[in-house]
Protein backbone atom coordinates (compact mmCIF):
# COMPACT_ATOMS: atom_id res chain seq x y z
CA UNK A 1 0.00 0.00 0.00
CA UNK A 2 1.46 3.69 -0.64
CA UNK A 3 1.92 5.99 2.27
CA UNK A 4 -0.15 8.06 4.10
CA UNK A 5 -0.32 11.78 2.49
CA UNK A 6 1.12 12.85 5.88
CA UNK A 7 2.70 11.81 9.19
CA UNK A 8 3.78 13.85 11.65
CA UNK A 9 5.91 12.78 15.09
CA UNK A 10 5.46 14.66 18.13
CA UNK A 11 7.86 13.95 20.75
CA UNK A 12 6.73 14.17 24.29
CA UNK A 13 8.19 17.19 24.88
CA UNK A 14 6.63 18.59 22.09
CA UNK A 15 3.33 17.85 24.20
CA UNK A 16 2.35 19.28 27.34
CA UNK A 17 3.39 17.73 30.16
CA UNK A 18 1.72 14.98 32.04
CA UNK A 19 -0.47 14.14 28.75
CA UNK A 20 0.48 10.61 28.60
CA UNK A 21 -1.98 8.68 30.51
CA UNK A 22 -4.11 11.86 31.75
CA UNK A 23 -7.45 12.41 30.00
CA UNK A 24 -7.93 15.63 28.52
CA UNK A 25 -10.97 18.44 29.42
CA UNK A 26 -10.57 19.54 25.81
CA UNK A 27 -11.18 15.78 24.61
CA UNK A 28 -15.03 16.38 25.15
CA UNK A 29 -14.91 19.13 21.99
CA UNK A 30 -12.52 17.69 20.18
CA UNK A 31 -11.53 13.94 19.96
CA UNK A 32 -8.06 13.98 19.18
CA UNK A 33 -7.11 10.74 18.16
CA UNK A 34 -3.54 11.59 19.38
CA UNK A 35 -4.55 12.68 22.99
CA UNK A 36 -6.69 10.02 22.90
CA UNK A 37 -3.65 7.44 21.99
CA UNK A 38 -1.71 8.92 24.96
CA UNK A 39 -4.26 8.31 27.20
CA UNK A 40 -5.02 4.91 26.23
CA UNK A 41 -1.99 3.84 25.16
CA UNK A 42 -2.90 1.68 21.89
CA UNK A 43 -3.50 3.17 18.01
CA UNK A 44 -6.57 5.40 17.72
CA UNK A 45 -8.23 5.68 14.23
CA UNK A 46 -10.53 8.42 12.98
CA UNK A 47 -12.63 6.85 9.84
CA UNK A 48 -13.96 10.05 8.10
CA UNK A 49 -13.33 13.35 9.72
CA UNK A 50 -16.29 14.52 7.43
CA UNK A 51 -19.20 12.97 9.53
CA UNK A 52 -17.69 14.77 12.53
CA UNK A 53 -18.03 18.11 11.21
CA UNK A 54 -20.03 19.45 14.13
CA UNK A 55 -17.41 18.97 16.59
CA UNK A 56 -14.72 21.79 17.10
CA UNK A 57 -11.37 21.44 15.51
CA UNK A 58 -12.40 18.36 13.48
CA UNK A 59 -14.09 21.09 10.67
CA UNK A 60 -10.76 22.33 10.13
CA UNK A 61 -9.17 19.08 9.36
CA UNK A 62 -11.37 18.66 6.54
CA UNK A 63 -10.74 22.19 5.54
CA UNK A 64 -7.48 20.80 5.11
CA UNK A 65 -8.30 18.32 2.63
CA UNK A 66 -7.61 15.83 5.53
CA UNK A 67 -10.30 12.94 5.99
CA UNK A 68 -8.79 10.12 8.08
CA UNK A 69 -6.26 9.56 10.31
CA UNK A 70 -4.44 7.09 12.89
CA UNK A 71 -2.44 8.41 16.37
CA UNK A 72 0.15 5.80 17.21
CA UNK A 73 1.43 5.61 20.66
CA UNK A 74 5.33 5.71 20.80
CA UNK A 75 6.74 3.87 23.50
CA UNK A 76 9.97 2.83 24.41
CA UNK A 77 10.95 0.65 27.79
CA UNK A 78 7.32 0.74 29.00
CA UNK A 79 7.16 4.88 29.12
CA UNK A 80 5.48 7.13 26.49
CA UNK A 81 7.80 9.03 23.94
CA UNK A 82 5.45 10.36 21.75
CA UNK A 83 2.88 10.17 18.90
CA UNK A 84 3.09 9.31 15.55
CA UNK A 85 -0.06 10.85 13.21
CA UNK A 86 -0.70 9.98 10.20
CA UNK A 87 -3.29 11.39 7.67
CA UNK A 88 -4.74 11.04 4.68
CA UNK A 89 -7.20 13.03 1.94
CA UNK A 90 -9.15 9.81 1.88
CA UNK A 91 -11.96 8.34 4.08
CA UNK A 92 -11.29 4.71 5.84
CA UNK A 93 -7.94 4.97 4.68
CA UNK A 94 -6.67 3.13 7.99
CA UNK A 95 -7.51 -0.34 8.34
CA UNK A 96 -5.29 -3.16 10.38
CA UNK A 97 -2.34 -3.40 7.90
CA UNK A 98 -1.71 -0.02 7.64
CA UNK A 99 -1.63 0.47 11.09
CA UNK A 100 0.26 -2.69 12.19
CA UNK A 101 2.57 -0.87 9.40
CA UNK A 102 2.54 2.30 11.15
CA UNK A 103 3.46 1.06 14.61
CA UNK A 104 6.30 -0.46 13.56
CA UNK A 105 7.15 2.69 12.14
CA UNK A 106 6.85 4.62 15.79
CA UNK A 107 8.46 1.62 17.42
CA UNK A 108 11.78 2.30 15.13
CA UNK A 109 11.27 5.98 15.62
CA UNK A 110 10.91 5.66 18.98
CA UNK A 111 13.97 3.45 20.01
CA UNK A 112 15.95 5.90 17.57
CA UNK A 113 14.75 8.90 19.66
CA UNK A 114 15.34 6.84 22.69
CA UNK A 115 19.12 6.05 21.85
CA UNK A 116 19.58 9.67 20.75
CA UNK A 117 18.43 11.17 23.71
CA UNK A 118 20.45 8.64 26.01
CA UNK A 119 23.44 9.51 24.44
CA UNK A 120 23.35 13.23 24.74
CA UNK A 121 22.93 12.58 28.13
CA UNK A 122 25.74 10.45 28.61
CA UNK A 123 27.52 13.27 27.41
CA UNK A 124 26.09 15.97 29.27
CA UNK A 125 26.61 13.45 32.19
CA UNK A 126 30.27 13.69 31.61
CA UNK A 127 31.02 16.93 31.24
CA UNK A 128 29.26 18.34 34.48
CA UNK A 129 28.99 17.98 37.92
CA UNK A 130 25.51 16.10 38.91
CA UNK A 131 25.04 18.32 42.04
CA UNK A 132 25.05 21.56 40.28
CA UNK A 133 24.51 21.32 36.51
CA UNK A 134 27.65 23.35 36.28
CA UNK A 135 30.32 22.26 33.37
CA UNK A 136 33.67 20.19 35.35
CA UNK A 137 37.06 20.81 35.49
CA UNK A 138 37.90 19.13 31.96
CA UNK A 139 35.26 21.50 30.57
CA UNK A 140 37.16 24.27 32.29
CA UNK A 141 40.31 23.73 30.76
CA UNK A 142 39.20 23.24 27.17
CA UNK A 143 37.59 26.75 28.20
CA UNK A 144 40.58 28.33 29.29
CA UNK A 145 42.60 26.86 26.05
CA UNK A 146 39.95 28.29 23.98
CA UNK A 147 40.28 32.22 25.65
CA UNK A 148 44.41 31.88 25.59
CA UNK A 149 44.31 30.66 22.10
CA UNK A 150 42.19 33.51 21.17
CA UNK A 151 43.53 35.97 23.26
CA UNK A 152 47.51 35.78 23.53
CA UNK A 153 47.89 35.41 19.69
CA UNK A 154 46.52 38.77 19.06
CA UNK A 155 48.59 40.23 22.25
CA UNK A 156 45.31 40.40 24.53
CA UNK A 157 44.51 39.44 27.78
CA UNK A 158 42.19 36.99 29.10
CA UNK A 159 42.06 35.72 33.42
CA UNK A 160 40.81 33.28 35.39
CA UNK A 161 39.58 32.86 38.65
CA UNK A 162 39.21 30.04 41.61
CA UNK A 163 37.09 30.25 43.99
CA UNK A 164 37.09 28.75 47.61
CA UNK A 165 33.98 29.06 50.79
CA UNK A 166 35.09 29.99 53.74
CA UNK A 167 33.87 27.96 56.94
CA UNK A 168 31.89 25.51 54.35
CA UNK A 169 33.27 22.48 56.38
CA UNK A 170 30.93 23.80 59.57
CA UNK A 171 27.91 23.65 57.44
CA UNK A 172 28.44 20.41 56.20
CA UNK A 173 28.97 19.21 59.96
CA UNK A 174 26.69 21.21 61.75
CA UNK A 175 23.50 21.26 59.30
CA UNK A 176 24.55 17.63 57.52
CA UNK A 177 24.95 17.11 54.10
CA UNK A 178 22.10 17.34 52.64
CA UNK A 179 21.99 20.99 53.63
CA UNK A 180 25.25 21.78 52.68
CA UNK A 181 24.43 20.33 48.89
CA UNK A 182 20.97 22.86 48.75
CA UNK A 183 23.96 26.09 49.82
CA UNK A 184 26.25 25.04 46.93
CA UNK A 185 23.31 24.76 44.29
CA UNK A 186 22.53 28.21 45.78
CA UNK A 187 26.10 29.15 45.44
CA UNK A 188 26.12 27.73 42.24
CA UNK A 189 23.44 29.46 40.78
CA UNK A 190 24.53 33.46 42.43
CA UNK A 191 28.33 32.67 40.64
CA UNK A 192 26.42 31.90 37.22
CA UNK A 193 23.99 35.22 37.59
CA UNK A 194 27.13 37.39 38.42
CA UNK A 195 29.79 35.95 36.19
CA UNK A 196 29.08 37.67 33.62
CA UNK A 197 28.73 37.08 30.09
CA UNK A 198 31.17 35.48 28.06
CA UNK A 199 32.18 33.63 31.00
CA UNK A 200 32.21 30.51 32.36
CA UNK A 201 31.38 28.89 35.95
CA UNK A 202 32.67 25.50 36.60
CA UNK A 203 32.51 23.42 40.13
CA UNK A 204 36.46 21.43 40.73
CA UNK A 205 34.78 19.32 43.42
CA UNK A 206 33.95 20.19 47.07
CA UNK A 207 33.27 23.67 47.76
CA UNK A 208 35.80 24.91 44.86
CA UNK A 209 34.54 26.79 41.97
CA UNK A 210 36.11 28.47 38.98
CA UNK A 211 35.37 31.05 36.51
CA UNK A 212 37.06 31.33 32.92
CA UNK A 213 36.76 34.73 30.90
CA UNK A 214 36.77 35.20 27.36
CA UNK A 215 39.88 36.65 25.70
CA UNK A 216 40.04 40.14 26.05
CA UNK A 217 39.60 40.42 29.88
CA UNK A 218 41.56 42.86 31.61
CA UNK A 219 43.06 42.59 34.93
CA UNK A 220 40.76 45.87 36.33
CA UNK A 221 38.00 43.48 34.85
CA UNK A 222 38.58 40.57 36.37
CA UNK A 223 38.98 42.68 39.88
CA UNK A 224 35.52 44.10 39.24
CA UNK A 225 34.02 40.31 38.46
CA UNK A 226 35.74 39.51 41.45
CA UNK A 227 34.18 41.98 43.51
CA UNK A 228 30.82 40.85 41.61
CA UNK A 229 30.99 37.55 42.92
CA UNK A 230 31.85 38.29 46.34
CA UNK A 231 29.14 40.41 46.54
CA UNK A 232 27.03 37.89 45.03
CA UNK A 233 26.95 35.21 48.40
CA UNK A 234 26.94 38.31 51.07
CA UNK A 235 23.42 37.27 51.27
CA UNK A 236 22.98 34.41 53.94
CA UNK A 237 21.67 30.91 51.92
CA UNK A 238 18.40 29.36 52.88
CA UNK A 239 18.74 25.78 54.27
CA UNK A 240 15.01 25.18 55.44
CA UNK A 241 13.94 28.82 56.45
CA UNK A 242 17.51 29.01 58.51
CA UNK A 243 19.86 31.76 57.00
CA UNK A 244 23.26 30.79 56.72
CA UNK A 245 26.38 33.32 55.83
CA UNK A 246 29.22 32.26 54.09
CA UNK A 247 32.22 33.79 52.41
CA UNK A 248 34.50 32.80 49.81
CA UNK A 249 38.60 33.59 49.07
CA UNK A 250 39.13 34.09 45.63
CA UNK A 251 42.66 33.99 43.77
CA UNK A 252 42.83 35.61 40.22
CA UNK A 253 45.59 35.16 37.62
CA UNK A 254 45.76 37.14 34.00
CA UNK A 255 47.24 35.83 31.25
CA UNK A 256 50.29 35.91 29.64
CA UNK A 257 51.37 37.87 32.73
CA UNK A 258 50.68 35.30 35.07
CA UNK A 259 51.06 32.15 32.66
CA UNK A 260 49.83 31.18 29.18
CA UNK A 261 48.87 27.66 29.32
CA UNK A 262 45.92 26.17 31.42
CA UNK A 263 47.79 24.63 34.56
CA UNK A 264 50.08 27.06 35.00
CA UNK A 265 47.33 29.68 35.53
CA UNK A 266 45.53 27.08 37.45
CA UNK A 267 48.40 26.47 39.90
CA UNK A 268 48.57 30.09 40.02
CA UNK A 269 45.53 31.13 41.02
CA UNK A 270 45.64 28.42 44.00
CA UNK A 271 48.73 29.94 44.85
CA UNK A 272 46.98 33.06 45.17
CA UNK A 273 44.04 31.95 46.25
CA UNK A 274 45.07 30.42 49.69
CA UNK A 275 46.60 33.91 50.06
CA UNK A 276 43.20 35.87 49.98
CA UNK A 277 42.00 32.90 52.34
CA UNK A 278 45.20 33.59 54.77
CA UNK A 279 44.98 37.32 54.49
CA UNK A 280 41.22 37.13 54.50
CA UNK A 281 41.18 39.53 51.87
CA UNK A 282 38.23 38.22 49.83
CA UNK A 283 39.99 37.99 46.78
CA UNK A 284 44.14 38.31 45.66
CA UNK A 285 45.94 38.63 42.06
CA UNK A 286 48.64 36.32 41.75
CA UNK A 287 52.26 38.21 42.44
CA UNK A 288 54.78 37.10 40.65
CA UNK A 289 57.31 37.81 43.04
CA UNK A 290 55.48 35.68 45.62
CA UNK A 291 56.56 32.78 43.35
CA UNK A 292 59.36 33.90 42.02
CA UNK A 293 57.77 33.70 38.59
CA UNK A 294 59.72 36.88 37.48
CA UNK A 295 62.91 35.30 38.03
CA UNK A 296 62.02 32.22 36.10
CA UNK A 297 60.35 34.41 33.10
CA UNK A 298 63.61 37.14 33.01
CA UNK A 299 65.60 34.34 32.04
CA UNK A 300 63.55 32.65 29.12
CA UNK A 301 63.38 36.22 27.63
CA UNK A 302 67.38 36.54 27.14
CA UNK A 303 67.44 32.79 26.54
CA UNK A 304 64.45 33.45 23.99
CA UNK A 305 66.73 36.51 22.44
CA UNK A 306 69.90 33.73 22.30
CA UNK A 307 67.85 31.12 20.64
CA UNK A 308 66.55 33.75 17.47
CA UNK A 309 70.25 34.35 17.05
CA UNK A 310 71.57 31.37 17.46
CA UNK A 311 69.13 29.22 15.34
CA UNK A 312 67.76 27.25 17.55
CA UNK A 313 64.44 28.38 15.94
CA UNK A 314 62.25 25.87 13.86
CA UNK A 315 59.86 26.38 11.09
CA UNK A 316 57.29 23.46 10.29
CA UNK A 317 54.94 23.44 7.75
CA UNK A 318 51.35 22.56 7.34
CA UNK A 319 49.56 22.04 3.68
CA UNK A 320 46.79 23.87 3.21
CA UNK A 321 45.03 21.64 0.36
CA UNK A 322 42.20 22.31 -2.14
CA UNK A 323 39.23 19.85 -1.10
CA UNK A 324 38.12 18.89 -4.66
CA UNK A 325 41.33 17.42 -5.32
CA UNK A 326 43.68 17.00 -2.26
CA UNK A 327 46.52 18.87 -3.88
CA UNK A 328 48.24 20.99 -1.26
CA UNK A 329 47.32 24.80 -2.66
CA UNK A 330 49.71 26.34 -0.02
CA UNK A 331 52.02 25.77 3.54
CA UNK A 332 51.74 27.59 6.73
CA UNK A 333 54.81 28.31 8.51
CA UNK A 334 54.79 27.26 12.19
CA UNK A 335 57.64 28.31 14.57
CA UNK A 336 59.07 26.14 17.07
CA UNK A 337 61.60 26.60 19.32
CA UNK A 338 64.21 23.72 19.70
CA UNK A 339 65.30 24.36 23.69
CA UNK A 340 68.20 22.28 24.58
CA UNK A 341 66.43 20.91 28.09
CA UNK A 342 62.57 21.93 27.69
CA UNK A 343 62.83 19.81 24.09
CA UNK A 344 60.48 21.56 21.39
CA UNK A 345 58.61 23.87 22.73
CA UNK A 346 55.39 25.15 20.75
CA UNK A 347 54.61 29.01 19.60
CA UNK A 348 51.67 29.30 22.35
CA UNK A 349 54.48 29.00 25.22
CA UNK A 350 56.69 31.95 23.31
CA UNK A 351 55.02 33.87 21.00
CA UNK A 352 53.56 35.91 23.42
CA UNK A 353 56.62 36.94 25.01
CA UNK A 354 58.38 37.94 21.90
CA UNK A 355 55.46 40.07 21.39
CA UNK A 356 56.02 41.38 25.07
CA UNK A 357 59.45 42.50 24.66
CA UNK A 358 59.27 43.28 21.40
CA UNK A 359 61.35 40.40 19.79
CA UNK A 360 58.56 39.81 17.48
CA UNK A 361 60.47 41.61 14.74
CA UNK A 362 63.59 39.44 14.99
CA UNK A 363 61.55 36.34 15.24
CA UNK A 364 59.06 37.47 12.33
CA UNK A 365 61.79 38.33 9.85
CA UNK A 366 63.31 35.16 11.01
CA UNK A 367 60.47 33.07 9.63
CA UNK A 368 60.18 34.86 6.52
CA UNK A 369 64.17 34.43 5.80
CA UNK A 370 63.40 30.43 6.67
CA UNK A 371 60.26 29.53 4.40
CA UNK A 372 61.85 31.98 1.23
CA UNK A 373 64.89 30.06 1.49
CA UNK A 374 63.42 26.50 2.11
CA UNK A 375 60.47 27.51 -0.86
CA UNK A 376 63.52 27.04 -3.18
CA UNK A 377 64.37 23.77 -2.04
CA UNK A 378 60.87 22.88 -2.98
CA UNK A 379 60.86 24.74 -6.69
CA UNK A 380 61.94 21.12 -8.14
CA UNK A 381 59.08 19.42 -7.18
CA UNK A 382 56.51 21.59 -9.62
CA UNK A 383 54.86 24.67 -9.79
CA UNK A 384 56.38 27.63 -7.07
CA UNK A 385 54.66 26.66 -3.82
CA UNK A 386 53.59 29.74 -1.60
CA UNK A 387 53.60 30.07 2.36
CA UNK A 388 51.93 31.58 4.84
CA UNK A 389 53.58 33.37 7.25
CA UNK A 390 51.93 34.48 11.08
CA UNK A 391 51.66 37.98 11.59
CA UNK A 392 51.23 39.31 15.17
CA UNK A 393 49.22 42.69 15.66
CA UNK A 394 52.09 43.55 17.77
CA UNK A 395 54.75 43.47 14.55
CA UNK A 396 52.46 45.50 12.30
CA UNK A 397 51.56 48.34 15.27
CA UNK A 398 55.17 49.16 16.01
CA UNK A 399 56.97 51.31 13.26
CA UNK A 400 60.20 50.12 13.04
CA UNK A 401 59.64 46.53 13.30
CA UNK A 402 56.32 46.76 10.88
CA UNK A 403 58.70 48.76 8.39
CA UNK A 404 61.10 45.80 8.07
CA UNK A 405 58.63 43.03 7.69
CA UNK A 406 56.74 45.24 4.94
CA UNK A 407 59.44 45.67 2.80
CA UNK A 408 60.54 41.76 3.24
CA UNK A 409 57.16 40.20 2.76
CA UNK A 410 56.04 42.81 -0.19
CA UNK A 411 59.84 41.19 -1.73
CA UNK A 412 58.28 38.05 -1.94
CA UNK A 413 55.35 38.40 -2.51
CA UNK A 414 55.10 36.07 -5.42
CA UNK A 415 55.57 33.40 -2.82
CA UNK A 416 54.81 34.59 0.75
CA UNK A 417 50.93 35.53 2.04
CA UNK A 418 50.33 36.81 5.73
CA UNK A 419 47.89 35.78 8.18
CA UNK A 420 47.00 38.68 10.42
CA UNK A 421 43.92 37.98 13.58
CA UNK A 422 40.95 39.98 13.33
CA UNK A 423 41.79 42.28 16.43
CA UNK A 424 44.33 43.92 13.90
CA UNK A 425 41.54 45.24 12.06
CA UNK A 426 40.28 47.72 15.05
CA UNK A 427 43.66 49.04 15.19
CA UNK A 428 44.56 52.04 12.70
CA UNK A 429 48.11 51.23 12.85
CA UNK A 430 47.82 47.94 11.77
CA UNK A 431 45.05 48.47 8.96
CA UNK A 432 47.40 50.99 7.46
CA UNK A 433 50.36 48.70 6.91
CA UNK A 434 48.08 46.19 6.12
CA UNK A 435 46.48 48.31 3.49
CA UNK A 436 50.81 48.86 2.38
CA UNK A 437 50.97 45.40 1.97
CA UNK A 438 47.73 44.99 -0.31
CA UNK A 439 48.55 47.94 -2.59
CA UNK A 440 51.69 46.45 -3.00
CA UNK A 441 50.24 42.97 -4.33
CA UNK A 442 50.56 40.79 -1.15
CA UNK A 443 47.54 38.36 -0.06
CA UNK A 444 46.05 38.95 3.17
CA UNK A 445 44.30 36.02 5.20
CA UNK A 446 41.87 36.60 8.39
CA UNK A 447 43.37 34.26 10.95
CA UNK A 448 41.04 33.01 13.59
CA UNK A 449 37.73 34.03 11.85
CA UNK A 450 35.11 33.94 14.06
CA UNK A 451 36.89 34.30 17.27
CA UNK A 452 37.26 38.11 17.32
CA UNK A 453 35.49 40.88 16.57
CA UNK A 454 36.05 42.10 13.64
CA UNK A 455 33.15 44.60 12.62
CA UNK A 456 31.66 44.20 8.65
CA UNK A 457 32.86 47.70 7.27
CA UNK A 458 36.18 46.34 8.33
CA UNK A 459 35.68 43.65 6.61
CA UNK A 460 34.22 45.40 3.21
CA UNK A 461 36.76 47.99 3.12
CA UNK A 462 40.18 46.25 4.32
CA UNK A 463 42.14 44.76 1.74
CA UNK A 464 42.01 41.20 2.65
CA UNK A 465 41.53 37.67 -0.05
CA UNK A 466 40.86 35.28 2.28
CA UNK A 467 38.94 34.26 5.74
CA UNK A 468 40.41 31.34 7.50
CA UNK A 469 37.36 29.75 10.01
CA UNK A 470 38.70 29.38 13.40
CA UNK A 471 39.28 25.48 14.00
CA UNK A 472 36.36 26.30 16.88
CA UNK A 473 33.47 26.06 14.87
CA UNK A 474 34.98 23.39 12.54
CA UNK A 475 36.02 20.49 14.90
CA UNK A 476 32.46 19.64 15.84
CA UNK A 477 30.89 20.70 12.81
CA UNK A 478 29.43 17.14 11.66
CA UNK A 479 27.07 16.69 14.77
CA UNK A 480 26.72 20.62 15.81
CA UNK A 481 23.86 22.16 13.85
CA UNK A 482 24.88 25.93 15.74
CA UNK A 483 28.74 25.41 14.24
CA UNK A 484 27.36 24.43 11.17
CA UNK A 485 24.87 27.24 11.10
CA UNK A 486 27.82 29.93 11.76
CA UNK A 487 30.20 28.18 8.99
CA UNK A 488 27.09 28.68 6.34
CA UNK A 489 27.06 32.49 7.25
CA UNK A 490 31.18 33.29 7.01
CA UNK A 491 30.77 31.04 3.72
CA UNK A 492 27.93 33.21 2.56
CA UNK A 493 29.61 36.48 3.96
CA UNK A 494 32.66 35.79 2.07
CA UNK A 495 30.78 35.04 -0.91
CA UNK A 496 29.61 38.47 -0.80
CA UNK A 497 33.02 40.20 -0.51
CA UNK A 498 34.70 37.86 -3.26
CA UNK A 499 36.76 36.86 -0.30
CA UNK A 500 38.52 32.82 -0.32
CA UNK A 501 37.40 30.34 2.50
CA UNK A 502 40.10 28.15 4.35
CA UNK A 503 38.57 25.68 7.03
CA UNK A 504 41.27 25.27 9.71
CA UNK A 505 41.43 21.89 12.27
CA UNK A 506 39.86 19.36 10.05
CA UNK A 507 40.84 16.42 11.90
CA UNK A 508 37.65 14.03 10.14
CA UNK A 509 37.51 13.06 6.56
CA UNK A 510 33.40 13.40 7.40
CA UNK A 511 34.49 17.08 8.18
CA UNK A 512 36.17 17.72 5.11
CA UNK A 513 33.27 16.57 3.16
CA UNK A 514 30.82 18.78 4.99
CA UNK A 515 33.01 21.42 4.14
CA UNK A 516 33.53 20.60 0.39
CA UNK A 517 29.36 20.08 0.29
CA UNK A 518 29.33 24.07 1.69
CA UNK A 519 31.21 24.85 -1.01
CA UNK A 520 34.57 25.42 0.71
CA UNK A 521 37.57 24.93 -1.16
CA UNK A 522 40.43 24.83 0.78
CA UNK A 523 40.94 23.29 4.36
CA UNK A 524 43.78 22.54 6.84
CA UNK A 525 44.17 20.30 9.34
CA UNK A 526 45.41 16.71 10.93
CA UNK A 527 43.97 14.86 8.95
CA UNK A 528 45.24 15.99 5.81
CA UNK A 529 48.51 16.63 7.18
CA UNK A 530 50.26 17.72 11.20
CA UNK A 531 52.73 20.75 10.56
CA UNK A 532 55.90 18.42 9.48
CA UNK A 533 59.71 19.86 9.59
CA UNK A 534 60.64 21.48 5.95
CA UNK A 535 62.80 18.09 5.82
CA UNK A 536 59.80 16.25 5.38
CA UNK A 537 57.81 18.72 3.07
CA UNK A 538 59.24 17.75 -0.01
CA UNK A 539 58.24 13.95 0.41
CA UNK A 540 54.91 15.02 1.51
CA UNK A 541 54.59 16.68 -1.61
CA UNK A 542 55.50 14.07 -3.49
CA UNK A 543 52.77 11.56 -1.97
CA UNK A 544 50.18 13.52 -1.72
CA UNK A 545 50.12 15.09 -4.53
CA UNK A 546 50.51 13.08 -7.53
CA UNK A 547 49.38 15.28 -10.13
CA UNK A 548 51.65 18.09 -9.67
CA UNK A 549 54.59 16.57 -12.22
CA UNK A 550 51.91 17.13 -15.05
CA UNK A 551 52.07 20.78 -14.22
CA UNK A 552 55.51 21.48 -14.56
CA UNK A 553 56.49 23.88 -17.42
P1 LIG B 1 47.38 29.34 13.97
O1 LIG B 1 47.91 30.38 13.06
O2 LIG B 1 45.92 29.25 14.10
O3 LIG B 1 48.04 27.98 13.50
C1 LIG B 1 47.37 26.79 13.42
C2 LIG B 1 47.58 25.98 14.67
O4 LIG B 1 46.63 24.95 14.64
C3 LIG B 1 48.93 25.29 14.74
O5 LIG B 1 49.32 25.21 16.09
C4 LIG B 1 48.62 23.91 14.21
O6 LIG B 1 49.50 22.92 14.68
C5 LIG B 1 47.24 23.71 14.77
N1 LIG B 1 46.46 22.76 13.98
C6 LIG B 1 46.51 22.55 12.66
N2 LIG B 1 45.65 21.60 12.26
C7 LIG B 1 45.00 21.21 13.38
C8 LIG B 1 43.98 20.25 13.64
O7 LIG B 1 43.46 19.55 12.76
N3 LIG B 1 43.55 20.13 14.92
C9 LIG B 1 44.07 20.88 15.93
N4 LIG B 1 43.62 20.68 17.17
N5 LIG B 1 45.05 21.78 15.72
C10 LIG B 1 45.51 21.95 14.46
P2 LIG B 1 50.76 25.73 16.56
O8 LIG B 1 51.82 25.35 15.59
O9 LIG B 1 50.91 25.30 17.99
O10 LIG B 1 50.60 27.29 16.49
C11 LIG B 1 49.79 27.97 17.40
C12 LIG B 1 49.70 29.43 17.05
O11 LIG B 1 50.94 30.10 17.25
C13 LIG B 1 49.33 29.70 15.61
O12 LIG B 1 47.95 29.54 15.46
C14 LIG B 1 49.80 31.12 15.45
O13 LIG B 1 48.84 32.02 15.92
C15 LIG B 1 51.02 31.18 16.35
N6 LIG B 1 52.23 31.10 15.52
C16 LIG B 1 52.82 30.02 15.00
N7 LIG B 1 53.92 30.37 14.28
C17 LIG B 1 53.99 31.72 14.34
C18 LIG B 1 54.89 32.69 13.80
O14 LIG B 1 55.84 32.41 13.07
N8 LIG B 1 54.65 34.00 14.09
C19 LIG B 1 53.59 34.38 14.86
N9 LIG B 1 53.39 35.67 15.10
N10 LIG B 1 52.72 33.49 15.39
C20 LIG B 1 52.92 32.18 15.13
CA1 LIG C 1 47.76 31.07 11.13
CA1 LIG D 1 44.30 29.93 12.88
Amino acid sequence: STLPDSVLVSPLSAVPAGMAGASFTHEEFYPSTSATALRTGVPVAEEDYARRAHALGVAGMVTYGLRSAVSVPMTSAGSFTGVLYAADAQPLRFGESEIAFLQQLANVLSSAMSQSASKQKVLFQARHDALTGLPNRGVLRTAIETSLAAALPAGGETGLLLLDLDGFKDVNDSLGHAAGDLVLEQVAMRLSAAAGKGSLVARLGGDEFAVCFGARTSAAQLEAAADRLTGALLTPFDVAGLGVPLSASIGLVVAPDHGSDASTLLRHADVAMYRAKAQRTGWAMYDEQVDHARAVRLTSISELRQAIRDGDLELHYQPIVTLSDGRCAEVEALVRWRHATRGLIYPGDFVPLAEQTGLIGELTAWVIERAVSDLEGWRGHGRPLRCAVNLSVDALTHRSIARDLVDRVIEHRDIITVEITESALADARATRTLRELAAAGVSCAIDDFGTGYSSLAALKSLPVSTLKIDREFVRDLVSSSQDLAIIRSVVQLAAALSLAVIAEGVETLATGERLAEMGIELAQGFYYARPMPAADVGAWLAAHDSSRPADRR
